[in-house]
């Protein structure tokens, strides 16, 4: 039997839902979401750990400076936790405030010092590229802000742990995404809007999914390339690896796979903060992420538990039975998208969306911002 559709969406992810909301409760057209896991929400599913709300895929903290991004989810959180992100990186036998601030250089200094005298540090050992212009990867960003030791005390090794390439082949916005400050300011973001969904991010895509009111079916463990024969959809959206839509015409994209282990400690509290990096040991994880800390409110609602929850990170290659979750932004990789690109503008039927179908970073703000503005253009066409 074939279904009839106005949407298939492929993807249950928060760029998948975004447009399945926007399209069914404002253009009231039908979509069929498909998501090959067995769960909808993506790579922010939450799953619940011994009484804490605990991220399968690695904790997931919302920042924007786009009230319209921020304005839009709220209308599925009926509010929001304020949080603080605090991150601390575990180098060379010390804890260090990441990223990098003037605590970093106090301690590996191992004294008080002023902003002035971090600064002059810094001016003494960037590193300018040996080309006219500015820097052309990854290795050559991070040497032109903060010299060579820095550079290898906090990223080198972590980056060749997280990505599986050395930094010289990357983008220099990878190695970028973390601000580099000579103030007490640490915390991982500046921007406006710093929180959390109060309930969690599943109960967001919950009512997300109620918003859609009877226009949209969401069907897990679905494959799309298993069923796409037995829908008869007028318009596409693909959120998947665009390599895979086009049978790898191309060749491979490269993309990075995370793996998540969980344990449960009994203690109130295992680890200083939310997030500890390893960039210099022989730990095969990047990062330890303790989710009762703050960060999600779980921390203060369930403050009298004996247990605790920390996630591992353990990078890995994207290969059979692997989920992809991040573009891996190397030369080789960006101009083998480019191909990519110029057959999907030929696919009036179908538009590619979120970060693995677009070859790009893109943080959740920045993957719901671009739904926003992708639905803008359906709108549109009707
Ligand atoms: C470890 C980790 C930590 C992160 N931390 C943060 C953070 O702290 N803050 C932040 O802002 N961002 C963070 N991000 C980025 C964030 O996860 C993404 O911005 C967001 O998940 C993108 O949503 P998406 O819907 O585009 O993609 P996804 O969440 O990947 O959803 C895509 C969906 O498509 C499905 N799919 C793919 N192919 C098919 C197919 N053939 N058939 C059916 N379904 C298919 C997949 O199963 C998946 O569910 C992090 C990412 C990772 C991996």
């Amino acid at each position: 039997m074939t279904l009839n559709t106005d949407y298939l969406i492929v993807g249950a992810g928060i760029t998948g839902l975004t447009l399945a909301e926007r399209i069914s409760s404002q253009l009231n057209k039908r979509a069929i979401v498909v998501d090959h896991r067995n769960h909808f929400g993506g790579n922010l599913f939450d799953a619940n750990l011994c009484g804490i709300r605990c991220p399968k895929y690695g904790l997931h903290y919302f920042h924007t400076n786009h009230k319209h991004v921020y304005d839009y989810l709220s209308l599925f959180t009926r509010w929001w936790m304020t949080s603080r992100y605090e991150i601390m990186s575990w180098t060379d036998g010390k804890m260090y405030p990441f990223p990098i601030c003037l605590g970093t250089y106090e301690l590996f200094m191992e004294r008080e010092c002023t902003e002035d005298e971090f600064k002059e540090y810094l001016a003494l050992n960037r590193i300018a590229p040996v080309h006219e212009g500015p820097p052309k990867n990854g290795e050559e960003a991070i040497l032109a802000q903060v010299g060579l030791e820095f550079y290898n005390k906090f990223y080198r090794n972590y980056t060749i742990k997280q990505w599986g390439v050395d930094p010289s082949l990357l983008d220099p916005s990878v190695l970028l995404r973390h601000p580099i400050r000579t103030d007490r300011n640490c915390s991982r973001s500046t921007d406006t809007y710093q929180c959390m969904p109060y309930r969690g991010y599943l109960l967001m895509f919950n009512n997300m999914l109620e918003a859609c009111r009877d226009n949209a079916t969401l069907l897990v463990n679905t494959d799309y390339f298993d069923y796409k024969d037995k829908i008869n959809a007028e318009h596409i959206i693909y959120t998947g690896p665009i390599d895979r839509f086009f049978n790898y015409q191309f060749g491979r994209l490269p993309y990075r796979s995370i793996r998540h282990e969980v344990k449960v400690y009994n203690a109130r509290r295992y680890q200083y903060c939310a997030q500890v990096n390893f960039p210099n040991d022989d730990k095969k994880y990047t990062r330890a992420i303790e989710v009762r800390h703050t960060i999600t409110g779980e921390y203060a609602k369930y403050g009298d538990t004996s247990k605790t929850a920390v996630i591992y990170e353990y990078p890995q290659k994207y290969e059979g039975g692997t989920e992809p979750v991040f573009p891996i932004l190397t030369e080789e990789g960006k101009s083998t998208y480019l191909k990519y690109q110029d057959v999907a503008l030929d696919r009036e039927d179908v538009t590619f969306a979120g970060g693995l179908a677009t070859f790009q970073y893109l943080n959740i703000a920045e993957s719901v911002e671009q739904a926003l503005a992708t639905f803008e253009t359906l709108k549109k066409r009707h």
